[in-house]
C-alpha cells in the first residue's frame, strides 16, 4: 500500500481547516445552498483520484484554489503557511477581481496554454466541478442560455489548456452529459 508522508498529510489537514474557515461563510449558488467548502474539496479528491495526483502542494493550492478570489484571504498568509510553491498555485488560478467579470472570463481563455502542469490540474478538477453543478444543480435563476454559454465557457478554458490525461477526459464526458441535460430539458420547455 502507497504511504503518504506525514508532513505532507498534517500540512494538507492545516489546509483543510484553514479553507473551512476561510469559506465558513459562503454557500455555493445551487437551490440547496450547498456549503461552499464541499467545492474545494471536490476539487482536490478529483485530483487525487482520477489525476493520481500525490504532489502535496498541488493538492494543497486545489483545496485553496478559491480562497483568495472569493473570501480575501492574504497572498502574505498562504506564503507564510503553506510556502511559496503553494501561493504561485493559487495565484495561478486565481482572477483579477479589479476587472470586470467578461474580461475575467476571457483572460482565463488566453492565460490557459502558459499556466504551470499544476494550475492546469487544478483548473480542469474545478471546470469538472462546475460543469457539473452546473448541469445538476445549477443557480436556479439561471435561463438554460446562460448554463449552455458556461458550458461552452468553461471548454474553451480546457481546450486552451491543452492536457490530455484522465482529467481531460473526465471533463470532455461531463461536458456532454451537461449538453444531453439541458437538451433534454431543452425540450421539455
Ligand atoms: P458567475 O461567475 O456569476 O457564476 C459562475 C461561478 O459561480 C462558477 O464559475 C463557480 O465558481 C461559482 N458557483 C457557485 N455555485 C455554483 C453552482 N451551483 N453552479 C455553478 N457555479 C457555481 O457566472 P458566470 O461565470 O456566468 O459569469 C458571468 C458572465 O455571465 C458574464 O460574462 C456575463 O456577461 C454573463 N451573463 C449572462 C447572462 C445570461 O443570461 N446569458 C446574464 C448575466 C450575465 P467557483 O469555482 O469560483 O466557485
Ligand atoms: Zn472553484
Amino acid at each position: 500500500m502507497q504511504c503518504v508522508p506525514f508532513d505532507d498529510f498534517s500540512l494538507f489537514l492545516t489546509a483543510l481547516r484553514y479553507c473551512a474557515e476561510k469559506h465558513r461563510m459562503q454557500r455555493r449558488k445551487d437551490a440547496q445552498r450547498t456549503p461552499y467548502l464541499n467545492h474545494p474539496i471536490e476539487v482536490a479528491e478529483l485530483l487525487w483520484r482520477v489525476g493520481s495526483v500525490r504532489d502535496a502542494s498541488i493538492l494543497i493550492a486545489a483545496l485553496l484554489h478559491d480562497v483568495i478570489e472569493d473570501t480575501g484571504a492574504r497572498p502574505e498568509e498562504i506564503r507564510r503557511l503553506f510556502g511559496d510553491e503553494v501561493l504561485s498555485l493559487v495565484l495561478e488560478v486565481s482572477d483579477d477581481k479589479s476587472l470586470p467579470k467578461d474580461a475575467r472570463k476571457e483572460l482565463q481563455v488566453v492565460h490557459a496554454p502558459g499556466l504551470s502542469r499544476g494550475a492546469k490540474l487544478i483548473k480542469i478538477g474545478d471546470k469538472i466541478c462546475n460543469v457539473r453543478d452546473i448541469t445538476i444543480s445549477p443557480p436556479p435563476e439561471w435561463p438554460l442560455e446562460r448554463r449552455l454559454e458556461y458550458l461552452n465557457w468553461a471548454e474553451r478554458v480546457v481546450d486552451g489548456i491543452g492536457e490530455d490525461n484522465y482529467l481531460e477526459k473526465l471533463f470532455r464526458k461531463t461536458l456532454m452529459e451537461g449538453r444531453q441535460q439541458l437538451g433534454q430539458e431543452a425540450d421539455l420547455t
